[in-house]
């Protein structure tokens, strides 16, 4: 049985696709995707030793050796230009998310979808597809075990759901999920907020310099824009 999460970043997956999941640990994902016929082959890519192990055992005790490759190392090297169609990267934080995609970009040539599953920083994600021509073209925000996931999925093709006007905000909230506004959607938003307001009560400790009342008034702006949504 797979998490919730990572049964939602399976079912992004189009039917019949050769998949690379990157930071794979036990390769639960890849096997469940092959076992429901979901993907042809798949290579699970692993840079430590720990996971990269249980990946291998995970495999071997399904006896899909000849269809889930698992491979040791950094990122997409583990990835040969056109082996794959689509890449999975879940339970990192968006920062590594993006270095890692930036790192390879060159193998991402041929590969048509990415589902990427960020901890936290999910706008470092968006926005990195959008400097690198990839579009957003769904989003998923649910619970599980208390904690609050984002799924993003991109295409090479379709139309941007960004706006001029509300940009920066889109990337923070993520735009379908702003328009949904589900449960974990508000849930997560309120505590955000709930923690900046921790952080300007701070800011009015602190000695008033311009640097605090300018950062101040950039996190009042924030919770103004956030809290409206
Ligand atoms: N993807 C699985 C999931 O969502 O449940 C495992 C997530 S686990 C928290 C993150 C995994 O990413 C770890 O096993 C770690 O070794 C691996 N990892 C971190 N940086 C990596 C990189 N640059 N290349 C490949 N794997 C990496």
């Amino acid at each position: 049985i797979l998490s919730k999460r990572l049964e939602m970043v399976a079912n992004k997956i189009p039917q019949g696709s050769r998949l690379a999941d990157i930071g794979s640990d036990h390769a639960y994902l890849p096997c469940f995707a092959f076992r429901k016929g979901i993907i042809t082959s798949a290579i699970a890519g692993e840079v430590n030793e720990g996971p990269f192990q249980s990946a291998v055992e995970q495999v071997r005790k399904l006896n899909y050796q000849g269809d889930v490759s698992v491979r040791k190392g950094n990122g997409l090297q583990v990835i040969k230009t056109g082996e794959v169609d689509v890449i999975t990267i879940a339970g990192m934080g968006g920062p590594l998310i993006s270095n890692i995609l930036e790192a390879g970009k060159e193998k991402l040539s041929e590969v048509n979808r990415l589902i990427l599953q960020p901890n936290v920083a999910a706008n470092k994600v968006r926005h990195w597809l959008v400097k690198n021509n990839w579009v957003l073209i769904g989003e998923e925000i649910i619970e599980e075990d208390g904690v609050i996931y984002e799924i993003l999925v991109a295409d090479r093709q379709g139309a941007s759901p960004y706006s001029e006007e509300n940009y920066q905000l889109e990337i923070l909230l993520g735009p379908f999920l702003m328009k949904n506004r589900n449960k974990s959607f508000v849930k997560k938003w309120k505590n955000e907020v709930s923690e900046w307001k921790k952080i300007v009560k701070q800011f009015d400790r602190a000695k008033p310099t311009l640097e605090v009342l300018k950062k101040k008034q950039e996190l009042l702006e924030k919770i103004n824009e956030v809290e409206e949504v």
